[in-house]
C-alpha cells in the first residue's frame, strides 16, 4: 500500500522550494515526503504546535501552524499516517480574529484528533528505503558529538546528510 502526503505551506519558503525542486522527479517524491513529514513531526513534538502534547495528544503525528497577515486566518494542518485534518478559524467578512494558528486552530485539531483516534493503536510513520536518521547539533547544524548539549535527530535522503562533526563541541 502506498501512502501519499500533500503539503501546502504558506510561510515556510524552504519547504515549498524543496517540494518544487523535487516533485519533477518521481523517484524522489517518497523520500522528500518522508523528510518533510519528519520535519513537521518536530512542530508537534517541540515546535509551534507543542501545546498538542501538553494537552495530552500522544499519537505519532506531524503538522504545521499557519497565520495570515493581521491575524485574519488561523490554520492548523496535521496528520497521522492514517488521518489528516485541516482546521481553519476565521470570520466570513475577513475581519481579523486576533489569534494565531496555534492559539485558535490547534486546540480544535487536538480535541478532534484525540477523539477520532481514541481506541486506535498508535501507528508510526513508515520510513522508506533511502532515508537515514542522523543526530544533529542544534546550534551548529553539524553532526553531533557526545559533548553536544542540544541534539536532535533528523531525517535525510541518504547521501545528503551532514558529514562534518560539530566543531564547537569536539573532544
Ligand atoms: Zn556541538
Amino acid at each position: 500500500m502506498s501512502k501519499q502526503y500533500a503539503l501546502v505551506i504558506d510561510d515556510e519558503r524552504d519547504i515549498r522550494e524543496l517540494l518544487t525542486l523535487t516533485l519533477g522527479r518521481m523517484d524522489l517524491v517518497v523520500e522528500t515526503a518522508a523528510t518533510v513529514a519528519d520535519m513537521l513531526r518536530s512542530v508537534i513534538d517541540e515546535g509551534t504546535a507543542r501545546k498538542a502534547r501538553a494537552a495530552g495528544f500522544t499519537a505519532d503525528a506531524a503538522g504545521k501552524t499557519g497565520t495570515t497577515n493581521d491575524l485574519r486566518d488561523a490554520w492548523f494542518v496535521g496528520f497521522t499516517p492514517d488521518l489528516l485534518t485541516v482546521v481553519w478559524v476565521g470570520l466570513d467578512d475577513n475581519q481579523p480574529i486576533g489569534l494565531s494558528g496555534a492559539q485558535a486552530a490547534l486546540p480544535i485539531w487536538t480535541q478532534f484528533m484525540s477523539r477520532a483516534l481514541a481506541g486506535h493503536a498508535n501507528q508510526g510513520f513508515d520510513v522508506p528505503p533511502g532515508i537515514v536518521f542522523v543526530d544533529i547539533d542544534k546550534d551548529t547544524g553539524k553532526l553531533a558529538t557526545p559533548s553536544c548539549p542540544k541534539v536532535f535527530r533528523e531525517a535525510f535522503r541518504a547521501g545528503t546528510e551532514p558529514t562534518e562533526l560539530c566543531p564547537i563541541h569536539s573532544f
